[in-house]
């Protein structure tokens, strides 16, 4: 991993989400409610293991091997997952009411954002599922910036952050082909792709991103990725229990995650396997890489640590007791900013 001066990040801690899709609407209501952008989600949760946003995201290729730029499919609409109507207007106000039955309008759905929610992997009673909440990775050699032949995307100098200046943008897409987390999205209306913008307008103001602050888990640790002062800095380069996403894709996210524990898997007689996880290690390898095995040794042994003598300081830093801590200095309270009035 590339030594990251001057760059943002987030770190999630995937044994505290619920899922609960909090930081998608936060993104949601704030940055994606204007015309062209219904179908949006910047910040999205998938259930593990399962097919993601888009569907089959992880084969569709882009990024780089060996330095060398790997071709990418573009994502179509439809593997997004199209925003639905429904006839909520009908039934709250031209008179349906308790009647009727919220239901989509039209042609009936075979796929969606989030279409299998909650269904997970293996075979009872070793069943499981986890939660990957996603946004932009703002890497640090983004594929898309890379891709783009109008020079449209740009990585910010002092912050590290990768926005899209819609003034350069001609709506080509070699961005979103060659994203290989196909977290890009084209607005069809304004002829623009759009994308999370880790909330640059509030970070410049010290306020941390939408997603993170709204998080009732308690998720998501934000901040300079090598503040060493900042838990974010701590879990990445000290405690090495925060890891990217697919790092053989080669754009050096700087979206960290700490994998998920889970119980011990039940052999046939029904009694637990300490040595195995119920969550196979062949599995998470795939998602994090080989250092991930590593990562999961030091949770369970701090956590075997606190457990046995009430001591343990990584446990303090992902419970989070204060969660302003976890924001790496980007703690103020937006109420105390004069924001520009919402055009919506
Ligand atoms: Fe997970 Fe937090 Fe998002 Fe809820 S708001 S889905 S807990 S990351
Ligand atoms: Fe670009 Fe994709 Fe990396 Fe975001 S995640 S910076 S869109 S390559
Ligand atoms: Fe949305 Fe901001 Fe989170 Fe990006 S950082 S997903 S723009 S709320």
């Amino acid at each position: 991993m590339r030594p990251n001066e001057n760059q943002l990040g987030m770190v999630m801690d995937l044994n505290k989400c619920i899922g609960c899709h909090t930081c998608t609407i936060a993104c949601k209501r704030l940055w994606t409610r204007g015309e062209g952008m219904e179908h949006m989600w910047w910040n999205t949760v998938n259930t593990q293991p399962g097919k993601g946003t888009p569907k089959d995201w992880e084969k569709m290729g882009g990024g780089f091997k060996d330095g060398t730029a790997q071709p990418g499919h573009l994502p179509t609409k439809e593997e997004f997952g199209e925003a639905w109507e429904f006839n909520s207007k009908e039934l709250f106000f031209e008179g349906k009411g308790m009647k009727g039955k919220l239901e989509i309008k039209g042609d009936q759905p075979d796929w969606g954002p989030n279409w299998d929610e909650d269904q997970g992997g293996g075979e009872y009673p070793d069943n499981y599922y986890f939660y990957l909440p996603r946004i932009c990775n703002h890497c640090s050699d983004p594929a898309c910036l890379a891709a783009c032949p109008r020079k449209a995307i740009e990585k910010n100098r002092e912050n590290g952050i990768v926005t899209i200046n819609a003034d350069r943008c001609r709506g080509y897409r070699f961005c979103m082909s060659a994203c290989p987390y196909k977290k890009i999205y084209m607005n069809q209306q304004a002829g623009i792709a759009e994308k999370c913008i880790f909330c640059f307008p509030r970070v410049e103001k010290g306020v941390a991103p939408a997603c993170a602050r709204q998080c009732p888990g308690r998720v998501r640790f934000v901040g300079y990725t090598n503040d060493m002062d900042a838990p974010i800095g701590k879990l990445i380069h000290e405690w090495k229990v925060a890891l990217p996403l697919h790092p053989e894709y080669g754009t050096s996210p700087n979206v960290f995650y700490v994998p998920p524990l889970a119980p011990a898997l039940l052999n046939k007689d029904g009694k637990p396997d300490a040595k195995k996880s119920r969550i196979p290690d062949d599995y998470l390898v795939s998602l994090f890489g080989p250092d991930v095995l590593d990562a999961l040794e030091t949770l369970k042994s701090e956590r075997d640590k606190r457990k046995d003598t009430g001591e343990s300081e990584l446990m303090d830093l992902l419970i989070a007791y204060n969660w302003k801590d976890m924001f790496g200095g980007f703690d103020r309270d937006p109420e105390t900013i004069e924001w520009v009035k919402d055009p919506v």
